[in-house]
């Protein structure tokens, strides 16, 4: 059975069960105008070696931005940056490590270990001085966290002012997973321990996490700049300068430390994973140096706009993101260093320029507005969504949806979607009624502890208590001679951040047409609705964020 054609008669159907509701014949018309080989034209320009993998603040990813907008100049979007143009520009504060800088060593009276960068610890630059060379004790703090909800306080018995912490990756066991998913976050715990006076955060990882990341893969990101968008005072947000003790430790670093004091590591694992407590003074101090390359750099988010087509809704947005950036030149294997980012995130990107051609040539378009937001330094931390979410160029409080898409994979025939944290709001109904029209299954996320929802842009606006979702394809393969889950898994596993995420990937136009048609009939839907999206009753995400 042609697949497409199932579809299209699906829509068809739909259209004719319901006679007088006109929005339903033209959302399927809309559908259909999506194409795959449309959107494999984006790709193939936005993976292709010249863009030199679009990392943010570069000139190559300038070209990307120059290319959306012209897209979305050919669609006839609204400009939605500044003056008058597509480009919403970013003042970033950009860090990078000076190579040889990074010292790291633990001393108990008189004697003292080095730990060895790479093989025992990594650092990034900071957001503090040039040059930093910090002396502290250590104190040991559980994971590092403080949630009133569970009645979780690492730092109920400790002070750590003046200290360096030394903390587990991730969060207890007993959490549900949203609010692990949230605690586990380094951004909180940096914020926690920016509070409590602490000087700096040795992030130990549990053994949980060295298998779910080998340390080979922190390794590929060394030397790689960080980015935070300068806030109005010129102050990098959320830089943390005072953390400037902070490093990560593998498992062969995290033994000389805990020897030197005397601790047994694996004890504290197990206590920890058992969902004990207990936080001490370590009784070492650790010295820690390290000199930072800083700049600042702008990177541009593309914002264009269709104006809803309904004069009492239309002052509402639905902002539809894809981070354009990837993460450029860097070494990778077989003299291959473009990081081209075929699937993260130039397929995202084609995904949303596809939605919003057809979206504007609908005879009755959406009744809210529309916002499409191709977002830079995603890598980097979510940075160019963040910007957006914080300083959006409409009001803040009539944004009233966002829908992210994130590196879909496309490789072979994908019969499911996952939306995640849709259920966290109304939006849910909105994508099970789009998966029936689109005639995806939608299935529930597969890796709840990936925590995939806290990971993308579609969080930033869930901060600004936004409802979210991230629109994913999944494992389902409607081809039973493709192993649906083994393509992903050698995709996730062999190219993710890879070298090889380029255009010689497998690529599936009905998979990526499908996908497409179901991120459009989401946003359609959405926009058409009488009622605002609104978080459910007693929401984690809702009761934190919410206006
Ligand atoms: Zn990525």
């Amino acid at each position: 059975m042609n697949y497409g054609l199932f579809v299209l008669s699906m829509l068809a159907l739909a259209a004719c069960n319901s006679v007088e509701e006109t929005p339903t014949n033209t959302r399927s018309g809309a559908a259909n105008s999506i194409t795959g080989a449309e959107i494999r034209q984006h790709m193939e320009v936005l993976a292709a070696d010249d863009m030199r993998g679009r990392a943010a603040g570069t000139a190559d990813y300038d070209r990307a931005a120059d290319y959306v907008a012209d897209r979305y100049r050919k669609i006839g979007l609204l400009p939605l940056g500044d003056g008058g143009s597509y480009f919403q520009s970013i003042r970033f504060f950009e860090t990078r490590l000076a190579p040889g800088s990074a010292s790291f060593s633990v001393a108990r009276d008189d004697s003292q270990v080095e730990l060895v960068f790479r093989d025992d610890f990594i650092r990034a630059g900071g957001y503090g001085e040039q040059d930093e060379d910090i002396t502290a004790p250590l104190v040991f703090v559980g994971h590092g966290i403080v949630a009133p909800e569970y009645g979780h306080d690492d730092f109920a018995d400790v002070d750590v002012a003046g200290k360096i912490l030394v903390s587990l990756s991730g969060a207890p066991p007993g959490f549900a997973t949203d609010q692990r998913a949230f605690y586990s976050s380094s951004r909180g715990k940096q914020a926690i321990a920016m509070e409590r006076g602490a000087v700096g955060i040795i992030n130990v990882r549990t053994p949980v996490d060295q298998k779910r990341r080998p340390w080979e893969r922190y390794l590929a990101g060394v030397g790689s700049p960080g980015m935070r968008w300068l806030d109005e005072e010129g102050a990098p947000h959320q830089g943390y300068p005072q953390l400037a003790g902070s490093a990560t430790v593998s498992e062969a670093g995290a033994e000389k430390l805990f020897a030197l004091a005397d601790a047994d590591l694996d004890a504290l694992f197990t206590k920890h994973a058992a969902g004990d407590t207990g936080s001490f003074d370590m009784d070492i101090s650790a010295t820690l140096g390290r000199r930072s390359n800083q700049r600042t750099v702008r990177s541009s988010n593309v914002v264009g706009m269709l104006k809803g087509s309904d004069p009492e809704l239309r002052g509402q947005y639905i902002v539809y993101t894809a981070h354009l950036d990837h993460i450029g030149v860097r070494p990778g294997s077989d003299g291959d260093d473009i990081h081209n980012g075929a699937y993260d995130n130039a397929a995202g990107i084609g995904t949303i320029l596809e939605i919003a051609a057809a979206m504007a040539v609908m005879d009755t378009g959406p009744r809210r507005s529309i916002i499409f937001a191709a977002v830079t330094a995603e890598e980097k931390g979510l940075q160019g969504s963040s910007y957006f979410a914080m300083n959006p160029p409409v009001p803040a409080e009539q944004l009233v949806a966002n829908i992210n898409i994130d590196m879909p994979y496309l490789g072979f025939p994908v019969g499911d979607v996952h939306a995640f944290g849709a259920e966290h709001s109304t939006l849910l109904s909105a994508v099970q009624e789009a998966t029936i029209l689109s005639g995806l299954e939608l299935t529930p996320d597969p890796l709840p502890d990936e925590v995939r929802f806290v990971r993308s842009d579609q969080f930033s606006f869930v901060k600004q208590g936004v409802p979210a979702l991230a629109l994913k394809p999944g494992s389902m393969s409607l081809d039973p001679a493709t192993d649906g889950a083994a393509a992903l898994d050698d995709f996730l596993k062999n190219h993710y951040h890879r070298a090889s995420d380029d255009l010689s990937l497998p690529y599936d136009n009905a998979a990526a047409e499908r996908f497409a048609r179901t991120g459009l009939l989401v946003g359609l839907i959405v926009a058409d609705r009488q009622a605002r999206p609104r978080w459910n009753d007693g929401d984690f995400f809702g009761d934190k964020f919410a206006r």
